[in-house]
């Protein structure tokens, strides 16, 4: 299971302690939150206008009633007005308050999300692969949605303490003797609070696993609908996905426990604290005490603050969960790539395309074997073509040329430079890569070929869509260059989408060629003419090639024959034929394609 190092990381993350969670909200502030100061600024001063003027009620409510109790005329046109105007203001203040604090969240969100992409663009390709993609998305999306919900919360408590803190003033203005009790009762809420909290913290980093997974696994099963019908899998993935739902089911459950026992213990701890209020005041009317206002405003304030300070109550969940999902965002963000810049490293060198595999190992993190001390040596201008039977490790030894892995053993020169010596840039800019099922960008055809170099000119770009003998079909297409082609260029055939990576590989017009030669043959027309724009872009540069034709292989200056990751023969298609070792074999056994 490729996520298992992953579902480690999250859950020794949910076990984070208090310090944790200050050295997480202070990075959050330092990365993110700090760059906005008029925002946060902004925040503060509505939600505390909001607060205080939640807090006026009670003595909006005493007034009234002293002024009721009192038969006072003013009560007809003050009491009413000073109510209109309050709710007026609040309601102001809210609206207010809700757009600023959204705003100033999503712009963090949005941070997040950016910092975590720039990120994961640029990393290595090891990593990226290691996970499903759905689940990456998953940081982007449900994480962000927690971390989202928290922040919200987090500044709204900001004004339920105000309002909280208003109220008790209020309360103590009115009734301090009641007020005693209140401050005694309250607090005892705390400490089954916080143990809920730890609780859905927990719970919350499972949830968000089994989200990614059922993600995972639905866009993996929808990727495959033909497979699906055609074998008649449909049980099978039923099946799957009944588990997958059913553990994203107890996750949430969990997830529900916890979130659902907080509301119901505050309301009762709230109950108690109100009836013991209540208790003490009708005890001390009995005695002949406060006034009816007094009271009144009293036990409207304590109820007002019941809402807060549940809010408030609740916000240590919400809060962990926002917090879990914070530090699997930094977890992306803080894996270091492994294939960098050296601090030494220097623009490649000027060069003819001179590349030499010295004693190549690569070995995967999974502990599997890709190469095995393998060497060879391509002369400027030369076609290596590489073969071998699967598993070979061929694509390997092609990967390792642009470094999307770096040798673990051993060591690749282009033009005397060691790749890890050269600038990962320069590197990269020198060198153009034609995969197999070569997948096009959502964009018009001119700008799919444009990425093998942006400054080029329009006619440059036809001039390699000629070359590719890609031109004659591109005009054909409803809006010639300008035609967008759909996602992974689907509105195109197989061989036309080749033809237009081949072009975006001449107008890069790199020193070395990296090419992964497709296993299915294309239909004969197409064939020949991506044979010719290949023919066309080998010319005088530097080709390796994974090889599956034996027609490429005729044509390669040198073949290397691999297995099991190290070059067992080597020569030229001729020379491994009268040798009649395992390329002959290959070549009978038409583990080459004709
Ligand atoms: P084919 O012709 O089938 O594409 P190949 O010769 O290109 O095969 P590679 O894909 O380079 O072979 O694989 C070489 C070895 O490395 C194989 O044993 C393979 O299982 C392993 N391997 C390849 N990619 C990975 C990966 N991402 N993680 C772990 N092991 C891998």
């Amino acid at each position: 299971m490729t996520s298992v190092p992953h579902v480690a990381k999250s859950l020794s993350a949910s076990k984070l302690l208090p310090d944790d969670t200050r050295a997480l909200l202070t990075r959050l502030w330092h990365t993110q939150v700090r760059q906005y100061p008029g925002r946060i600024a902004a925040v503060i001063a509505v939600t505390v206008l909001t607060a205080l003027l939640t807090a006026l009620y009670p003595l909006v409510i005493q007034r009234a009633l002293d002024m009721f109790a009192t038969r006072d005329p003013r009560i007809l046109y003050q009491v009413p007005l000073l109510v209109v105007v309050i709710t007026l203001a609040k309601a102001l203040s809210q609206y207010g308050q809700t757009l600023a604090t959204q705003g100033l969240v999503l712009l963090v969100i949005r941070g997040l999300q950016e910092q975590m992409f720039d990120h994961l663009i640029g990393t290595d390709i090891a990593y990226v692969e290691r996970e499903a993609p759905a689940k990456l998305a998953a940081r982007f999306t449900t994480d962000a949605v927690s971390i989202r919900e928290a922040m919200i919360r987090a500044v709204n408590s900001l004004g339920d303490v105000v309002t909280v803190l208003g109220l008790i003033i209020s309360m103590f203005y009115m009734d301090w003797e009641l007020s005693l009790i209140a401050a005694v009762l309250y607090p005892v809420a705390a400490v089954p609070i916080q143990r809920l909290g730890k609780r859905v913290r927990r719970a919350s980093g499972g949830m968000q696993e089994r989200v990614g997974e059922t993600a995972a696994f639905l866009t993996e099963s929808f990727a495959q609908a033909r497979t699906v019908r055609v074998y008649r899998l449909e049980e099978r993935e039923r099946a799957r996905a009944a588990l997958s739902f059913d553990h994203l089911y107890q996750a949430m459950l969990r997830i529900t426990r916890g979130r659902a026992r907080v509301d119901p213990l505050l309301e009762a701890l709230g109950g108690a604290a109100v009836a013991a209020v209540l208790g003490f005041a009708g005890w001390r009317a009995a005695m002949g005490g406060a006034t009816l206002g007094d009271f009144s405003g009293f036990v409207a304030a304590l109820l007002l603050a019941s809402r807060p300070l549940r809010a408030l109550g609740a916000l240590n969940a919400a809060l962990q969960e926002g917090l879990a999902g914070l530090v699997r965002v930094f977890a992306v963000v803080d894996d270091p790539p492994a294939v960098t810049d050296s601090p030494q490293a220097r623009p490649l060198p000027q060069g003819k395309g001179h590349l030499v595999f010295e004693g190549v190992s690569f070995v995967y993190a999974d502990g599997r074997v890709g190469l095995n001390d393998l060497s060879f040596d391509a002369q400027p201008g030369c076609t290596v073509a590489l073969v071998g039977p699967s598993g070979a490790g061929k694509s390997t030894a092609l990967s390792l040329v642009p470094r999307l892995h770096d040798v673990t053993s051993g060591r690749i020169l282009l033009d005397g430079m060691d790749l890890r010596d050269a600038q990962l840039e320069s590197l990269r800019a020198s060198m153009a890569y034609v995969s197999q099922d070569p997948l096009l960008f959502d964009l018009s055809v001119r700008e799919n070929i444009l990425i093998g170099r942006p400054d080029a000119l329009q006619a440059e770009v036809e001039q390699a869509a000629r070359a590719a003998a890609a031109e004659r079909f591109i005009l054909a297409l409803p809006d010639g260059y300008n035609t967008v082609v759909g996602p992974g260029g689907q509105r195109l055939s197989g061989g036309q989408r080749q033809r237009v990576a081949l072009a975006r590989a001449l107008l890069r017009n790199p020193r070395l060629l990296l090419l992964d030669e497709a296993t299915s043959a294309l239909d004969s027309e197409n064939e020949a003419q991506v044979q010719d724009a290949l023919a066309t872009l080998r010319r005088g540069r530097t080709t390796l090639v994974v090889a599956h034709r034996l027609s490429t292989v005729r044509s390669a200056d040198m073949v290397v024959v691999m297995k099991d990751g190290r070059a067992v023969e080597c020569g030229t298609h001729d020379g491994l034929m009268s040798q009649n070792g395992l390329y002959a074999r290959l070549v009978r056994t038409q583990g080459l394609e004709r």
